[in-house]
């Protein structure tokens, strides 16, 4: 199941959908982004992760062929007190110690078999748990959310699916009949580091460009706060990105940035528009030459590192205003 919620973790819903097309399914956390796979044309199964917030939609899952989370009481009941059409697919979504959503296992009976008995139900339903520290390969808490899910799923033997990114990377006895990939389709991996030995490619290349290069005196300080001041006379280049297109504003002095393919310093505070580099006092570059933010050379996780927030959020959080080209 290739997990394209939040507009594709940024690349864009449709077209990572488009582009995908040996997935078995696409799962979403929004009905909203259903709605759009289809009116996109995607006709695969598609899979709303936590399961839908309105009773009113039921009938629209059935007409779209939408599948549901089932892990709470009101989504059960919901279920058996409509009337649709024809029956749903649904994931029953297990907490093994993540404690966001899910049921306990002492739930499971009850709902496996309230959801059995509904007509609304498709017969196939599957069992689905998350993990909490599958990125961790020193906490023992996958193997003991592991250690509960192999319980629960000896007593009701049904297909299941737990793996996400670290889990597929991490720990292939998760792997089980469906995985769950986001964060690795699009060429980033969940560790702090870019991990090379992975062999993914950054699906995402972020580029602006150089809209002023100019000469600045030693002590002179830059940008908001004047929280960055130069030792000696230097280059500064002036590039047109900043948070009001996701670029993160507390990226840190010294974070890396591509300048013709040359890593430069960010210096001082990224604005909401612009962001500044030290070029050096030896500097060539031009005035409208090429800056990437994050892509081949320059991995995202760097970038969140720098930023210390995860790539998950710089992907995520690119705004309205960047521009997405797909080659
Ligand atoms: C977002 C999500 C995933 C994908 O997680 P990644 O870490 O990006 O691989 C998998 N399963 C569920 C339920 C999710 O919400």
């Amino acid at each position: 199941m290739a997990i394209c919620k939040a507009n594709g973790y940024g690349h864009g819903l449709v077209e990572v959908a488009k582009t995908l097309t040996t997935a078995d399914a696409f799962g979403v956390a929004r009905i909203q982004e259903a709605y759009a796979l289809r009116q996109g044309g995607i006709n695969h199964p598609i899979v709303l992760l936590e399961g839908f917030f309105e009773e009113a939609d039921l009938p629209k899952l059935v007409t779209d062929k939408i599948e549901t989370v089932i892990h709470c009481e009101e989504q059960l009941i919901a279920i058996e007190e409509s009337n649709l059409a024809a029956p749903l697919k649904v994931w029953l979504k297990i907490d093994t110690g993540m404690s966001r959503v899910g049921i306990l296992p002492e739930q499971v009976a009850q709902f496996y078999q309230r959801l059995k008995a509904s007509p609304n139900v498709a017969s196939n339903i599957t069992l689905m748990s998350h993990f909490a520290c599958a990125d961790d390969l020193s906490s023992d808490m996958t193997a003991h959310q592991l250690d509960l899910f192999h319980r629960i799923e000896q007593a009701y033997p049904a297909p299941s699916s737990l793996a996400n990114s670290a889990a597929i990377i991490n720990y292939p006895s998760t792997h089980k009949d469906v995985i769950r990939p986001g964060l690795i389709l699009y060429g980033a991996t969940p560790s702090i580091e870019h991990d090379k030995s992975l062999g993914l490619k950054p699906v995402m290349t972020l580029k602006s460009r150089l809209i002023a290069v100019k000469k600045i005196h030693a002590q002179s300080t830059v940008g908001y706060g004047a929280t960055w001041k130069s030792k000696h006379d230097t280059i500064i280049g002036i590039v047109a990105i900043g948070y009001g297109d996701g670029y993160p504003r507390h990226a840190k002095t010294g974070t890396p940035v591509l300048v013709n393919g040359r890593r430069v310093p960010l210096i001082g505070r990224v604005s909401m528009d612009m962001l500044t580099v030290d070029l050096g006092a030896k500097a060539e570059e031009r005035n409208g030459d090429e800056v990437i933010l994050w892509g081949d050379d320059l991995p995202v996780e760097e970038i969140a590192l720098n930023a210390e927030t995860i790539a998950y959020e710089l992907l995520c959080g690119l705004t309205a205003r960047v521009k997405l080209t797909y080659f």
